[in-house]
């Protein structure tokens, strides 16, 4: 937690739950990214949050965007991005969302599949596509699986095809799976966007650019290399696969640009124990999975917790969200320790939770607010 934040919280009353995000740390955070990739285009992943303030702040330090709807691309649009700033970048898109995209100036267009490029050429002529390609997302806290890409064979013969139908076809991209921390999986995508370029070359097509996706890791419990080595990872990754021809290079991170610049405040609602012979407490916070944690799910991202009576002797919980639903509990089969002094009413810091919680917030489940933020 920032120095900032930490003073915030101190001198405001919030009202709980509350996301305080630091625009400092995303700043440096981008401008660290910038430095180590210097032949790199960041494309911040939009979806990962969502505030204005945020985009705002990244638009004014130069940053382009990657999108995934109309209503992202209004938003970065409305804070003042460029269209030549901003990638469609999601695969399953409606025809008219691609043509409200282009007729706002937007030229840069990801797909993996046949029936989404005829929506392209027909709503988008002429503009740039890249087509994504399949990983597996092992090593991944959060992978994305089969759900995106298609097969670099396929991805191949779309781009050939994309010539045909009017488009440019500009490049490859592929996401590793997000929260990944094993760097070879870079190198193994890095690897096939190569080969890829190579085959496409003998239909006389000159890709253009590798898209690397996200993935890069944020600090949660474990420990995890620093953001050096994996740009350092990628870089060498791109000479040993493309030596002295680097095509253009985008990054979309998400979480490593915003994940470390947040804190959630929350407050505990009820400690309890279901019997007697219980040994663990079940706390209950004022957040759950459908208040913005929703990456607790299966206890995928483990998020570290603070509170003001850390220091003295803790003992197991498991801790839930406030909800009546039963899959609203955060953690059960992971261990966490919580102060054996802890109070209903005790202040909970969830740290490092500046990505994907306010955008994973449900409406208004169960009558409980969505997860509102402040930009410091
Ligand atoms: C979500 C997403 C990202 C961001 O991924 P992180 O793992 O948060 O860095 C980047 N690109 C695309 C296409 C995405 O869908």
């Amino acid at each position: 937690m920032t120095a900032k934040i930490e003073r915030y919280l101190a001198e405001n009353q919030v009202e709980t739950p509350c996301l305080v995000v630091d625009l400092d740390v995303i700043a440096e955070n981008y401008r660290t990214m910038n430095r180590l990739l210097p032949l790199a285009r960041i494309f911040y992943a939009v979806k990962a949050n969502p505030e204005p303030a945020v985009v705002a702040m990244l638009n004014g330090l130069g940053s382009s965007f990657d999108t995934a709807s109309r209503g992202e691309i209004d938003l970065v649009l409305g804070q003042g991005a460029s269209p030549d700033r901003v990638s469609f970048g999601n695969t399953i898109k409606k025809q008219r969302d691609i043509a409200y995209a282009y007729e706002k100036g937007v030229r840069l267009f990801a797909f993996d599949s046949e029936a989404e490029l005829e929506k392209l050429a027909e709503s988008a002529p002429g503009a740039k596509v890249f087509c994504r390609i399949l990983m597996e997302c092992g090593g991944a806290e959060w992978p994305l699986s089969r759900k995106f890409g298609c097969a670099p064979e396929m991805a191949t013969d779309l781009l050939v095809r994309a010539r045909d139908l009017g488009l440019e076809p500009y490049g490859i991209s592929f996401h590793v799976g997000s929260q990944q921390t094993d760097i070879g999986q870079w190198d193994v995508a890095i690897g096939r966007a190569a080969a890829m370029f190579s085959a496409i070359a003998k239909a006389n097509i000159d890709l253009k650019m590798v898209n690397i996706g996200g993935g890069f890791p944020a600090k949660y419990r474990a420990n995890i290399r620093p953001v050096e080595a994996y740009c350092d990872g990628v870089m060498s990754a791109m000479q040993k696969h493309f030596g002295n021809a680097i095509p253009e290079i985008i990054i979309e991170p998400g979480r490593s640009m915003v994940g470390d610049a947040g804190v959630i405040q929350t407050e505990v609602v009820l400690i309890s124990k279901k019997d007697y012979e219980e040994d663990k407490r079940w706390v209950y916070l004022d957040i759950g999975k459908f208040g913005g944690l929703a990456e607790t799910m299966d206890e995928a991202i483990k998020y570290d917790i603070a509170t003001d009576r850390d220091g003295g002797e803790t003992a197991p919980v498991i801790l839930a969200g406030p909800t009546c639903d039963s899959a609203d509990i955060l953690y059960e089969k992971t261990e966490y320790r919580l102060p054996v002094e802890l109070k209903v009413g005790d202040k909970v810091k969830i740290l490092a939770t500046g990505a994907y919680t306010t955008s994973y917030s449900a409406v208004n489940f169960n009558g409980f607010a969505p997860l509102k933020a402040v930009c410091i």
